[in-house]
Parts: C-alpha cells; structure tokens; sequence
C-alpha cells in the first residue's frame, strides 16, 4: 500500500475526476444494454455526442467506454500525460476536465 501511494497521491481534483470517469463508464453501460434490448437510444446518443452515421451504435458504445477505460487508467498511470491534448500536447483547461473527464483533446482538436 505504501509504495503505491507514493505513486499517484490521490488529490480532490484526481478524485473528482475519478469519480467523473466511473460514473460516465456506468451510464455508457446502461445505455449500451439498453441498445443490446433493442431500445431506442437515439435521442439519448445525439445528445452525447455519439451518434456516428453508418456506424452500430453498440460499437459507438463500446468504443466509448473503452476510451473512458483508457482515461481513467491514464489518470492514475500519468495524470500530467492525463492533463494535455492527445493530438497537441496543449494543457487541458481542468474546468473542462471536470465537466469532461473523458475529453483527450483541447477544443481546437476535439471537433472530430
Ligand atoms: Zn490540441
């Protein structure tokens, strides 16, 4: 226990944003069972950004909560990593990471 808090001291923000990702992981996951039951989550994916065209929505899901996955791991493995635009390297305004854990990417380069 003692050499892994040593590693990544877990501080409020880191915390916030921990509980952010798992929250995030476990609504993506309702909805992705939903679609499995054959549900219309269309509205529901809209609104989150997650409708892709032409693409199954259960592998929009999917691909979403692997990516918050990836998020969360980062956060603990390499918060300052964690903290910087995945194509630019740009500081990630934390405001935005508290509304956003999940987001990878400063607002120029999150436009996909
Ligand atoms: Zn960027």
């Amino acid at each position: 226990m003692d050499s892994l808090s040593n590693h990544a001291a877990p501080t409020p923000l880191r915390e916030l944003l921990r509980r952010r990702l798992l929250q995030r992981r476990a609504a993506l996951a309702v909805i992705l069972e939903d679609v499995l039951a054959r549900k219309d989550r269309t509205a529901v994916l809209e609104a989150l950004g997650l409708r892709r065209p032409g693409v199954r929505p259960e592998q929009t899901l999917c691909e979403a909560i692997k990516q918050v996955e990836q998020r969360r791991i980062l956060l603990v493995s390499d918060f300052e990593r964690y903290c910087r635009c995945n194509v630019c390297g740009a500081a990630l305004d934390s405001a935005a990471l508290e509304q956003a854990a999940w987001a990878d990417r400063c607002a120029m380069h999150s436009a996909a």
